[in-house]
């Protein structure tokens, strides 16, 4: 087991900077792709990021893609 840390990483929005998606570790365009072994699927693990990210999406809508949506949070009508 380890741990790692990629440049690449936006840690808080758990957002990839080089390809603008979810930080999904050996996804396609991942630089570590072909580099390491994962206990689970990318395929599964890109599909579980995608239905929570679809799920956070619902329950606030303002809640972007890789922003914290915090600026426009206070515009949002009520
Ligand atoms: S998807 Fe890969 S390249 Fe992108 S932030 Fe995650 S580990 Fe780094």
């Amino acid at each position: 087991m380890s741990t790692f840390t990629c440049s690449h990483h936006n840690v808080p929005e758990d957002w990839c900077q080089l390809l603008k998606t979810d930080c999904v570790p050996g996804r396609p365009g991942c630089v570590l792709r072909g580099k390491s072994v994962f206990l689970f699927p990318v395929e599964e693990r890109i599909r579980e990021k995608e239905q929570a990210r679809r799920e956070r999406e619902r329950e606030s809508p303002r809640a972007g893609r890789g922003d914290s949506g915090q600026a426009e949070a206070g515009a949002a009508p009520r």
